[in-house]
């Protein structure tokens, strides 16, 4: 059976299909902005999309799936973090990168087979750039900064209707993209494809398009970039987090149509958000949790991603420590079950409703009714081989460690609370002797705007 996904742009449930010669299936999923430990709403677009990569090996086979995720290194955040810590870009990106690895391992997320990076793209990125400028779609600015002329394309708002919907283009809603420079634009619904070197950039600046000043990319430029280089101009399958429908997917639509001449995507899925205790998770509202936070209270990542599929991946779900331990323990009946199996002989059928549910517009909850139904039944008739293959498409990892990590010793925990208050202070110096000090006892210190955590440093 095909797999059936809801497409944003439809409003329908279709089959996932590849159209490629090759037989090869095209996924490009929008990855994180390495500038902070992931959050747990993030992550869980992120278990979403690899549930969807999972199906697809399952459907088409391991090697007819090819599965992008970039990572964004570049952008205002990532470069104030940069300057907050006074630390070089790529210092920063490449310490959020490994951390945000880390956790996906923990979350039992395959890697995607191509992660690019922004910084790493810059020339695909400026050729895109040079090709709209050439062909109309985009001009420069008196301050050598480079936007994409919303008016040049009639299919703008075809993904988000945001036409229909009578939304101000470039309001409230257009989140990361929008700069403080919206005096340079020709018309307020126009975004940045290059952003002018500012002070604030420090040392981070490239060469940029022809005619254009020395700066950096806007942020959806990669995307479009990123998939043409990596997937070919016409992509199976683009997801993320149903905050990205618009403006960032809707601009990545605009910049690749009008350079490439052909459709870029077809098909888009959009995840809804993770809510914690009925709200949407924010720093001030003291509701934020990273992976670090709840392994900190004991959880075991397992659980974790347990509890983000316990809800449809296109309905908002209210997370509460209260699921967890609901996860725990059907993760705890799910291995006890898996013990009484035999490796083979059983009916290969047993699942078919399981499956059924995962391939219907990835129902992960009734999906998980399904699974408890085979497991409440008992062992007769169930062999290990089809119960492992169901959990492979959840990503459930029976064998995965349920003891939370190990707590940095007192004094390694003594050794950062003085870096910390050194860092308040602003004093640099002294902090930054503090981090080899914490460096050489083998454990990491990652920084957070209002707190820290301690890892042990790998290897
Ligand atoms: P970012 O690092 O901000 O670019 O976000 C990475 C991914 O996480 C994107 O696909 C976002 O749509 C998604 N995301 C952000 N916040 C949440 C949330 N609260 N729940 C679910 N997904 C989210
Ligand atoms: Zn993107």
């Amino acid at each position: 059976m095909p797999i059936r996904l809801f497409e944003s742009q439809s409003r329908e449930v279709r089959p996932l299909q590849p159209s490629h010669a090759d037989g090869v299936f095209r996924f490009y999923n929008c990855g994180p902005t390495v500038y902070a430990p992931a959050h747990i709403g993030n992550f869980r677009t992120f278990v979403v999309n690899d549930v969807i990569r999972r199906l697809l090996e399952l459907e088409f086979g391991a090697d007819k799936v090819k599965h992008v995720r970039n990572l964004t290194d570049v952008d205002d955040k990532t470069i104030k973090r940069a300057r907050d810590e006074k630390r070089p870009l790529a210092e920063i990106t490449q310490r959020l990168t490994a951390k945000f690895h880390a956790d996906c391992a923990a979350l039992n997320c395959l890697p995607p087979h191509v992660e690019p990076t922004a910084t790493g793209h810059i020339a695909e990125q400026v050729n895109m750039i040079d090709v709209l400028l050439q062909k109309g779609n985009a001009y420069r600015a008196a301050d050598g900064s480079v936007y994409f002329k919303v008016s040049s394309f009639p299919g703008y708002g075809r993904l988000s209707r945001v036409k229909e919907r009578e939304l101000q283009l470039g309001s409230a809603l257009a989140g990361k993209s929008q700069a403080a420079d919206a005096d340079e634009k020709e018309d307020g619904s126009d975004f940045a494809l290059w952003k002018a070197w500012k002070p604030d950039d420090g040392d981070v600046k490239w060469d940029g398009p022809a005619g254009a000043a020395a700066g950096r990319p806007g942020w959806h430029i990669e995307c479009s970039a990123m998939s043409k280089k990596h997937l070919g101009e016409t992509i199976d399958l683009h997801t993320g987090g149903v905050d990205l429908l618009f403006p960032h997917h809707e601009n990545e639509i605009a910049q690749s149509e009008c350079c490439n001449g052909v459709t870029f995507s077809r098909h888009w899925y959009h995840s809804e958000h993770l809510l914690v205790d009925g709200k949407k998770m924010s720093k001030s509202l003291g509701n934020l949790y990273t992976l670090d936070d709840l392994v900190a209270k004991g959880v075991s990542p397992m659980a974790l991603r347990y509890a983000l599929l316990a809800g449809h991946p296109r309905k908002q779900l209210n997370f509460t420590l209260d699921s967890l331990h609901a996860a725990e323990k059907a993760l705890a009946t799910l291995r006890a079950y898996r013990a009484t199996l035999p490796a083979s002989g059983g009916d290969p059928a047993t699942f078919a409703p399981f499956f059924a549910a995962m391939e219907d517009d990835l129902n992960t909850p009734a999906a998980l009714g399904a699974l408890f139904t085979v497991v409440n039944r008992g062992p007769a008739g169930v062999d290990a081989a089809s119960f492992d293959r169901a959990l492979f498409a959840l990503g459930l990892n029976l064998a995965a460690p349920t003891t939370p990590k190990t707590e940095a010793p007192a004094e390694v925990k003594a050794i950062a609370e003085r870096r910390w208050a050194a860092k308040q202070a602003k004093d640099f110096a002294t902090a930054d002797a503090l981090r080899k000090e914490i460096a050489a006892t083998g454990w990491t210190m990652l920084d957070r705007k209002d707190g820290y955590s301690l890892e042990k440093a790998k290897g």
